[in-house]
């Protein structure tokens, strides 16, 4: 593996295009999400310095941290934050406060809380909604059948700007994969013939995103091969 994040990142960036040409898209519909969850804020400004402008976490606070802190605090308006881990009700007021995009929205009252929270703060929230796919216990998620009601649920909500759906798959090899992303992409065409367009599909990581961008990502979140293995 190449060493520095610049070289890291430029390899991904170029492997993301080629899976997109393989598949008849524009490169430029995909976008990296670079996660940076336990990573310190002085390797994400490293990142920064590459060209990266679209940073995961999955904890509020240590999200908080880091957008604050003395490195990054000053790049906010560069920098798009997006929370891509599970949100629990009570830490929705700080996550609205915090984060451009909401990956995880998965029930209707986690919806509402997020809205109520937009509306005191003047903000229109961009959320994605998280589809589980699999019958894994820890995976977090609204289930398909429940996909179409949570839609119209939130389409009432004045605060809340849904733009797609975001799902994370079993841990398996990468062609395995494949038929979970391609689900995503099923359910999002099915739910924009029924008049919710959803242009963002959040999917693939690491090891699988070359298959989640040839199945139409267009948000993929990766963090160990930019950033080495987590400790
Ligand atoms: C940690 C994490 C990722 C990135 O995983 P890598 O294998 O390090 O690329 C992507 N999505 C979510 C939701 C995560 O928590």
């Amino acid at each position: 593996m190449a060493d520095t994040i610049l070289e890291r990142a430029s390899g991904i960036y170029r492997q993301m295009s080629h899976a997109a040409m393989r598949a008849g898209r524009d490169p430029a519909e995909v976008r990296l999400v670079a996660v940076t969850k336990t990573i310190q804020a002085s390797r994400v400004l490293e990142a920064h310095h590459a060209g990266l402008r679209v940073f995961g976490e999955n904890r509020v606070q240590e999200a908080q941290d880091k957008v604050t802190s003395a490195e990054l605090g000053p790049l906010r308006s560069t920098i798009e934050w997006h929370l891509i881990g599970h949100l629990q009700k009570n830490k929705a007021k700080h996550a609205v406060s915090l984060f451009d995009m909401i990956h995880t929205v998965d029930s209707l009252e986690l919806a509402t809380v997020l809205d109520h929270h937009a509306e005191r703060l003047g903000k229109v929230q961009k959320v994605l909604v998280q589809v589980k796919l699999s019958e894994e216990e820890t995976k977090h998620g609204v289930p398909v059948d429940g996909l179409i009601p949570l839609l119209e649920g939130i389409s009432s909500l004045r605060n809340l700007h849904p733009l797609g759906l975001m799902t994370m798959p079993p841990y398996l090899e990468a062609e395995e994969t494949r038929p979970y992303f391609r689900k995503l992409r099923e359910l999002r065409d099915d739910a924009e013939t029924r008049g919710f367009p959803l242009p963002e599909l959040s999917m693939g990581m690491s090891h699988d995103f070359t298959v989640a961008v040839e199945e139409g990502a267009t948000l993929v979140r990766i963090g160990t091969a930019i950033f080495g293995e987590r400790a």
